[in-house]
């Protein structure tokens, strides 16, 4: 089939070079030159750049600023615009969403499909499918970045929210090999499919601000939110995934989607006032690790050389959207610490919005003289570091492990003091657990 991927940021380019990969013939539409310009030379925002390279290469995936280009291309045609948060006020800003289907509708012929994947308020697709002639479909996307590729070629589910047969069989025909290896398809009126994204956002953000907000009673209480959290999630009902403490969640999907869900239920008269109250615990973490480094600082940052490791909102991403690791960097940072920041893939990202952190090129070299390390992005990489190598670069062997993946032992023999967000300092508790205060 022909199709095209309208918005080609990091759902729209993951979804353009996995549909080539499926066979089709697929065009990607940005109105960003710039960004057309780095995916069709092979710069792409997700893991497995071959895959692009594949596809543009034999000319199956091409890219374009020219949405008259897109409508003579094909029937169906994919919306993989961003929806952020708007600035005055926590519901999401659907100018993108608009313009796109705008844009779109003006041009498709009389047999267009046009399917929102962007993440949207309940209600959006119908209201579109009232404003244009076009059909409408919508199929939410779950990719997780960092698993970007393999989640769409091998996703858990397909919500396909359609209005007419026609449409779910032009679905089911793009995504016939998905379909094919097994994966169950869920078929939906627009509200419940739009419903389906936000609803499983806003319960993995609950979950994890449960546990964090656990770790806040660990820490009044001496307990230990990593053995807490292995005991409790021995219950299959609960679960052991998303069940790490640590400094929260971050991105550019689950902190916008759940204040612009919390918002729209207000719209509704109904009330979702639980999801503030998972954003506020969630942004409590951050400001624990700030205290936390204060606290080990002697009581105030000023002039502490301060190692923060990570950048990316989460590992295998370049994303900085609303980073945990750089909005801690920066808040100490304005707190009057010097701070070294390092990122296996975001350096790029984070240099540009954080212009007055310092970067450093490598981990090794980001502790070099440091006063005090923190870990706030799981890299695989920075859980190699050997304890006994960074002590040696360090000045003072001082660690936060902000993502509670570190071993605690292995860090404190090799003489660093060690802290976690939820568990009690090595030393801190006597031998029942109760807080020596
Ligand atoms: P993004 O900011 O990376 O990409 C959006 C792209 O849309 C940009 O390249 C922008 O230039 C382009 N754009 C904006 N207006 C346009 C227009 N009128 N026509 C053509 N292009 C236009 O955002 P993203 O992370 O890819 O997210 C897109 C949507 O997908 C959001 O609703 C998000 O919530 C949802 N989503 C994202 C992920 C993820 O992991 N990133 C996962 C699931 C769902």
């Amino acid at each position: 089939m022909r199709l095209t991927v309208i918005g080609t940021g990091y759902l729209g380019a993951t979804h353009a070079a996995c549909m080539a990969e499926l066979g089709h013939e697929v065009l990607g539409v940005d109105v960003d030159p710039d960004k057309v310009a780095a995916l069709q030379a092979g710069r792409v925002p997700f893991h497995e750049p071959a895959l692009l390279a594949k596809h543009t290469a034999s000319g199956r995936l091409r890219f374009t600023t020219s949405y008259e280009e897109a409508a003579a291309f094909g029937e169906v045609h994919f919306i993989c615009v961003g929806t952020p948060q708007r600035k005055d006020s926590e519901g999401a800003d659907l100018r993108y969403v608009d313009s796109a289907f705008a844009s779109m509708a003006r041009y498709a012929g009389p047999d267009a499909l046009l399917v929102g994947k962007s993440t949207v308020p309940v209600g959006t697709a119908g209201r579109l499918a009232d404003t244009h002639a076009a059909e409408i479909a919508w199929n939410p996307e779950f990719l997780r970045e960092g698993f970007a590729v393999e989640d769409t070629l091998r996703p858990d589910r397909l919500v396909l929210g359609v209005g007419s047969e026609r449409a779910e069989a032009l679905l089911r025909a793009v995504y016939a090999p998905v379909i094919a290896a097994g994966t169950p398809v869920v078929t939906a009126d627009f509200p419940t499919a739009e419903l389906v994204k936000t609803a499983a956002n806003a319960f993995l953000a609950t979950k994890i601000s449960f546990i964090n907000a656990m770790a806040e009673v660990c820490e009044a209480t001496g307990a230990d939110v990593s053995v807490l959290a292995e005991a409790i999630g021995h219950d299959d009902r609960i679960g052991k995934k998303f069940l790490r403490s640590g400094v929260g969640f971050g991105g550019g999907c689950l902190p916008k989607d759940i204040r612009a869900f919390a918002h729209r239920a207000d719209e509704l008269g109904v009330s979702l006032a639980f999801l503030r109250e998972v954003d506020a615990i969630n942004m409590r973490r951050r400001d624990r690790v700030v205290e936390l480094a204060r606290e080990l600082c002697g009581g105030a940052v000023l002039g502490a050389r301060i190692t923060v490791l990570g950048a990316a909102f989460k590992p295998d991403s370049d994303d900085i959207r609303d980073s945990p690791a750089l909005n801690v960097a920066a808040r100490l940072r304005l707190d009057g610490a010097d701070v070294t920041v390092h990122d296996p893939e975001a350096m790029d990202n984070a240099r540009k919005a954080f212009p007055l952190l310092g970067y450093a090129v490598s981990a090794e070299e980001a502790l070099g003289g440091a006063d005090l390390v923190l870990h706030l992005t799981e890299w695989p990489q920075f859980r190699e570091i050997s304890p006994d190598t960074a002590r040696s670069l360090v000045s003072r062997p001082r660690i936060v492990d902000g993502r509670g993946v570190l071993d605690a032992a292995e860090w404190v023999a090799a003489g660093w003091e060690f802290r976690a967000l939820g568990r009690p300092a090595p030393g801190e508790a006597d031998r029942m657990g109760r807080l020596k205060r």
